[in-house]
């Protein structure tokens, strides 16, 4: 008899596969949006890849994700320079993101791909806030807007979410930090974070976006002492809280609900 459990089994494993080396490409190519959006350069142009040092175009064999890195333990095969670790740790951390996001949505119950599209979107637009704030200190304005017009869009078109839970999340994350923004006069925190409460809101909607918050401020607060017990910074150190900020996006995301049912069965 034909045994559609083991069928569909060889096809899951088979599919993770799959997602897990679409993971390594869109990681490549996400390492190049990030550069090139900090380097001004045409983000769809023909131009390939370069030595981000020597600018010398590389070819395919020097271009495969994750794999050449490894071969060329690291370092340009033309100039000889090292090659940031950066680029091989998001290949292989998009792959296994995306591997576990599939792993969340299957087996296929309750599932639309539209679902998956806006978790693989919204992942790549918080790997590269999270690279960018993290390696430049900066969270590029049009990344941030794009983001969220296309999570509002697809969250109220195709997911029927609720548009006022989504605009109150936008006016709490967008006022929470426009108002120390205000307050601080820019110091406390950046433009760039206000904008990102706002996007963080219309995806996450009210309750996942204080979720967000507040997981932010504690994994940022563990990383300042630990920076500062570790000698690595002083009190004057910038902290990248985009960084921190796309992290938690994520966890609120996928264990927001969870996270507050614990968190009022503790209350109880
Ligand atoms: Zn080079």
């Amino acid at each position: 008899m034909f045994e559609l459990s083991a069928y569909t089994n060889y096809l899951g494993n088979a599919a993770y596969f799959l997602v897990f080396f679409f993971g390594l490409i869109l990681g490549s190519f996400l390492n190049s949006i990030v550069w090139r959006l900090w380097d001004n350069i045409a983000l769809f142009s023909r131009s390939r890849s370069m030595c981000v040092n020597c600018r010398q175009k590389l070819s395919w064999k020097e271009n495969i994700p994750l794999l050449s890195w490894l071969v060329l333990k690291g370092r340009c095969a033309h100039c000889n320079k090292d090659i940031s670790a950066y680029y091989p740790l998001v290949e292989l951390g998009v792959a296994i993101f995306l591997t576990l996001v599939a792993y969340h949505y299957f087996p296929i119950s309750n599932f639309s791909e539209w679902n998956l599209l806006r978790d693989f979107v919204f992942i790549s637009f918080l790997v590269i806030i999270f690279v960018q704030d993290l390696r430049y200190q900066v969270i590029l304005s049009n990344v941030v807007w794009i983001g969220a017009i296309f999570g509002l869009v697809v969250n109220i078109s195709f997911l029927h979410y609720d548009f006022n839970s989504l605009a109150l999340g936008a006016l709490i994350g967008g006022g929470f930090f426009g108002a120390q923004y205000l307050l601080s006069n820019g110091r406390w925190i950046g433009g760039g974070d206000v904008r990102m409460g706002v996007m963080m809101g219309v995806w996450l909607g009210w309750q996942n976006i204080i979720v967000a918050i507040f997981l932010a401020y504690i994994v940022g607060a563990i990383f300042a002492i630990f920076l500062l017990l570790t000698k690595k910074a002083d009190r004057k150190t910038a902290i990248p809280f985009g960084t921190f900020l796309a992290f938690s996006t994520v966890i609120a995301m996928y264990w927001g609900q969870s996270l507050i049912h614990w968190y009022l069965g503790l209350l109880r």
